[in-house]
C-alpha cells in the first residue's frame, strides 16, 4: 500500500533527507531536490517528497552518474546524522550551559509531549492555518535544535485548511483538495506485524478508528492521527478531513481525537511523557482521558486525586483573547460524549468533571469551554506576550473569585520565531560573516547582535534589495498565475510585469482576516493614501495577503474591498493582492518587505509573530503596541508604534486614531527616513534603524529562547 522509492544507489541517502523535514531550514538540502527537477520542486509546492517519487528514471540515473551530485548527497546526508546523532543542546556559551544541565533533567523524567490542533512546519505539509500553527511548527523545530526530548501530536487532515481563489469580483472561494498522503513527508505508523497500527475512541454509538502518521522534523516526532479508515462512517472519515470546518459536532469530536486519541496513540508507542503540553484548549480533553484512566485503574484513584495527579503534569498556553478562539460545548453535549467514555458506574462523578469547564460556576445556562478546563488541569499556564498575560488574568479572573487579578495563575512567555526557517539566504551569509560563524547557536546572547551595529552598509543595503527583487518576481509571477487560473485577457497578463517597483518603499500586511485584525484601516481616507502611495518622488506600494475563514461574511468583505482597490486605476500595481496565503508567500513577504504593517484593535493581539520574521531580515515594524511589539518597540530607534498605545472605548474613536497615526507616521517620519540618500543613494538613516532592530530583536524573539523559557520556567517547574 505504500509507494517505494526505486533509487540508484548512490542517490539512496536521498531518501532518509526526504523523509526529515530537517530539510525545510536546510537550503542546501532544499537546493539537492530543487536541481533534480525544478518545475516538479515547484508545483509540488516544494516537497522532496513528490520530486523523488515522480522524477523521471532517466533523470534519477543520470544524477547518479554526476559525481559532483552525488558528492553533494553524501555530505547532505552525512550532516544531517551529525546532527541526528549528537548529544549537545544546540546553544554555545552560558545559555548552552544552562540548557545542557536542563536537559539532563529532563532526559531523566521523560518527554514533553505538545498537543496542537495545528502544526506550521512548511507549505508541503498543510496542516496550520495561521499563527498557532506556525508557532507550533516553529517550536517543534526548536525543541529539535536544541535536543529537547519532544513528540508533538495533531491530527492529519486529508484538506486543510482552504485554498483561496479570488473571482474577478474580489469573492473569495473555498476549495477543498484531497492530498495524496503518500506523496507526503509523513509516514505509516506500523505494529508488530507491519500493518498500520489502528486504535480507537468511543464516541456516542459507536467507536471512532484512527490511524497514525509519523513526521519526523529533525529530531522531534510528530505524531498525526487520521480517522479515514473503511472501518469509519462516511462521515467520521471527514474528521481529519478539515482544520476548523464543519460544525459544534464535528469540532468536538476532533477534540476527541487529539485528546483522548492522542493519549492512546503515546500509550500504543509506549511513550511516556513527563509533560503534557496543551498548545491551546482544543486539546483538554487530555486531561479527562488521563484521569479515566487513574480512576479506572487498579487500585484506583478518586477523582478528585486523579485530577491533581494529571494536574501536575500538565501545562497549557492560551493564545488569544478572541472570543472565537475559545470552544464552547453545551453541558449536555459533553455529558453525551463522557458518557460513552466512562463506564456507567464512574458517571457519578460527571457534576464534578463538568464543574471544571463551566465558563460561570453560578449561571443556569453556562457552556462548557475548553480553555476553563485546560485551565483547571494545568500546573502551569500562560499568555504568550506580556500584555496578553495580563489580558488573560483579567479575563479568567472569575474563575478564581477569590484571587485578585495579579494573582490569577496565569504567566506569559512571549512568543518567538524559528530563525533558521525565516532567514533570508543573504541574510544567513551576513550573519555568518558579520555576527557569528554560529550565529544561529548563540541566537539568544545580546553581545553578538551588538555586532549588527557595524554592518557595513553597502553589504546591508545590498542584502535587503536582493530580498525585495526576489519578493518582486514572486509576487508577479503568483499575480500572473492568479490572473491566468482567472481566464483574464492577455494585456491583464503583461500589465504585471510592469507592477511593484524595486526602489519603492515596500510594505507587507499578511494574516488571517478576522476582523479584529482590521486589514482595511489602511484604506480609510482613500485620497490621503492615493496621495502617499503616488507620491511622485517617494512612491510607497503595499502587498496584502490573507484568508478570511468560509464562515466569517465580515472578513470576507475586508478582503474583497482591498481586492477591488487594487483593481483601481490609481492603485493598480501599488496595491497588490497575494492570493492563497500560505508559509511560502509569508516567507517571501517577511523576507523582502522594507515594512511590516501590524494594525489589530488594542488589546487583542495575543502575540503576532510576523514581524519578527521580518526583523531577522533586516525589515521594520510600523505596529500596534499590542503583543510582542510592546516588548520590542524603541522609539526612535528600531521601528514605528501607530497610536503610541492610546486606548478607546469606542471602536470608531480608536479607528479614527489609529488611522490618523498611521497616515501621519508615513507621511512625516516612515517615507521621508526611507528616501533620504546618501550620494551613493544609500538611506543612512533607514539602515541604522535596521541595524537597530537586528540589535534589539533577534536574541529576545525567536523560538531557541522561547523554549528554554517553556523548559526552564514551566516543563521542569
Ligand atoms: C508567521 C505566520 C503567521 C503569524 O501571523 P501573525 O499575524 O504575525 O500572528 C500566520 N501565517 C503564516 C503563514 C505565517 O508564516
Amino acid at each position: 500500500m505504500f509507494q517505494t522509492l526505486k533509487l540508484p544507489s548512490p542517490l539512496k541517502p536521498l531518501r532518509q533527507l526526504a523523509y526529515n523535514l530537517k530539510w525545510s531550514w536546510t537550503p542546501s538540502t532544499q537546493a539537492l531536490f530543487s536541481h533534480i527537477d525544478q518545475d516538479l520542486w515547484q508545483t509540488s509546492r516544494n516537497n522532496p517528497v513528490t520530486v523523488l517519487l515522480n522524477a523521471s528514471p532517466k533523470r534519477l540515473e543520470e544524477l547518479a552518474q554526476d559525481t559532483a551530485f552525488c558528492q553533494q548527497v553524501a555530505r547532505e546526508h552525512e550532516s544531517l546524522q551529525n546532527y541526528l546523532q549528537t548529544q549537545e543542546g544546540g546553544l554555545e556559551g552560558e545559555a548552552g550551559q544552562a540548557l545542557e544541565k536542563n536537559l539532563a533533567v529532563l532526559r531523566e523524567r521523560g518527554p514533553v509531549a505538545y498537543f496542537s490542533a495545528e502544526f506550521g512546519l512548511h507549505e508541503s505539509l498543510p496542516i496550520y492555518a495561521g499563527g498557532l500553527g506556525v508557532l507550533a511548527g516553529d517550536h517543534t523545530k526548536s525543541a529539535s535544535d536544541l535536543n529537547i526530548p519532544f513528540v508533538g501530536i495533531g491530527l492529519m487532515y486529508r484538506s486543510g485548511y482552504f485554498e483561496q481563489t479570488l473571482d474577478t469580483e474580489g469573492q473569495q472561494h473555498a476549495e477543498f483538495p484531497q492530498r495524496n498522503f503518500q506523496e507526503m513527508c509523513i509516514q505509516p505508523v506500523l505494529n508488530e506485524k507491519d500493518q498500520p497500527l489502528i486504535l480507537d475512541i468511543p464516541l456516542p454509538g459507536r467507536s471512532l478508528f484512527f490511524g497514525i502518521w509519523k513526521a519526523q522534523v529533525g529530531r522531534s516526532t510528530l505524531y498525526l492521527l487520521d480517522t479515514q479508515l473503511d472501518s469509519n462512517t462516511d462521515l467520521d472519515q471527514a474528521l481529519t478531513s478539515q482544520l476548523y470546518g464543519g460544525d459544534t459536532s464535528t469540532r468536538i469530536c476532533q477534540e476527541m481525537l487529539l485528546g483522548v486519541g492522542g493519549v492512546r496513540a503515546l500509550q500504543a508507542l509506549h511513550i511516556e511523557p513527563s509533560v503534557y503540553h496543551l498548545n491551546e484548549g482544543h486539546a483538554a480533553f487530555v486531561g479527562v482521558e488521563r484521569a479515566r484512566q487513574m480512576i479506572s485503574a487498579e487500585p484506583s484513584l478518586s477523582f478528585k486525586d486523579a485530577i491533581t495527579a494529571i494536574t501536575r503534569s500538565q501545562v497549557f498556553t492560551t493564545h488569544t483573547p478572541v472570543p472565537a478562539g475559545h470552544d464552547r460545548f453545551t453541558v449536555e453535549t459533553i455529558q453525551e460524549y463522557m458518557k460513552v467514555l466512562f463506564s456507567e458506574e464512574q458517571h457519578k462523578y460527571f457534576p464534578d468533571l463538568i464543574d471544571m469547564g463551566l465558563e460561570y460556576k453560578d449561571h443556569m445556562n453556562s457552556m462548557f469551554c475548553m480553555t476553563v478546563l485546560a485551565l483547571h488541569t494545568a500546573r502551569a499556564c500562560n499568555g504568550v506576550s506580556k500584555i496578553h498575560g495580563e489580558v488573560s488574568r483579567k479575563m479568567w479572573q472569575h474563575l478564581w473569585p477569590s484571587k485578585a487579578v495579579e494573582e490569577v495563575p496565569i504567566g506569559h512567555i512571549t512568543n518567538g520565531v524559528h530563525a533558521a526557517t525565516w532567514t533570508s539566504q543573504s541574510f544567513h551569509d551576513l550573519f555568518t560573516q558579520h555576527i557569528d560563524r554560529h550565529w544561529d547557536r548563540q541566537l539568544g546572547n545580546p553581545e553578538i547582535w551588538a555586532k549588527a551595529r557595524k554592518i557595513p552598509t553597502e553589504e546591508l543595503w545590498k542584502a535587503r534589495q536582493t530580498c525585495k527583487q526576489e519578493l518582486i518576481d514572486f509576487a508577479r509571477y503568483r499575480i500572473q498565475l492568479q490572473r491566468k487560473k482567472r481566464n483574464e485577457p492577455a494585456d491583464a497578463l503583461a500589465e504585471v510585469e510592469g507592477f511593484l517597483n524595486p526602489d519603492a518603499l515596500t510594505i507587507g500586511f499578511a494574516r488571517r482576516f478576522a476582523p479584529y485584525k482590521r486589514a482595511t484601516l489602511i484604506l480609510s481616507d482613500p485620497e490621503r493614501l492615493a496621495a502617499i502611495l503616488n507620491h511622485p518622488e517617494k512612491p510607497v506600494q503595499i502587498l496584502f495577503a490573507g484568508k478570511a475563514h468560509p464562515h466569517n461574511r465580515e472578513g470576507q468583505a475586508l478582503l474583497q474591498k482591498i481586492y477591488q482597490y487594487s483593481r483601481m486605476p490609481e492603485f493598480s500595481g501599488k496595491i497588490i493582492w497575494l492570493e492563497n496565503y500560505d508559509m511560502a508567500v509569508g516567507r517571501h513577504l517577511v523576507k523582502g518587505v522594507d515594512v511590516w504593517l501590524n494594525n489589530p484593535t488594542p488589546p487583542q493581539e495575543a502575540s503576532g509573530t510576523s514581524g519578527q520574521k521580518v526583523g531577522l531580515n533586516g525589515g521594520l515594524n510600523c505596529s500596534i503596541l499590542d503583543g510582542w511589539w510592546d516588548e520590542g518597540y524603541t522609539k526612535e530607534s528600531n521601528g514605528w508604534a501607530i497610536g503610541e498605545g492610546q486606548l478607546f472605548d469606542q471602536k470608531d474613536q480608536q479607528n479614527q486614531h489609529d488611522a490618523n497615526s498611521l497616515y501621519t507616521l508615513l507621511e512625516t517620519k516612515i517615507t521621508p527616513l526611507f528616501y533620504d540618500r546618501d550620494e551613493q543613494g544609500i538611506p543612512q538613516g533607514w539602515l541604522n534603524y535596521s541595524r537597530s532592530a537586528m540589535e534589539s530583536l533577534i536574541a529576545p524573539f525567536n523560538t531557541h529562547r522561547m523554549v528554554c523559557d517553556y523548559l526552564n520556567d514551566i516543563y521542569l517547574g
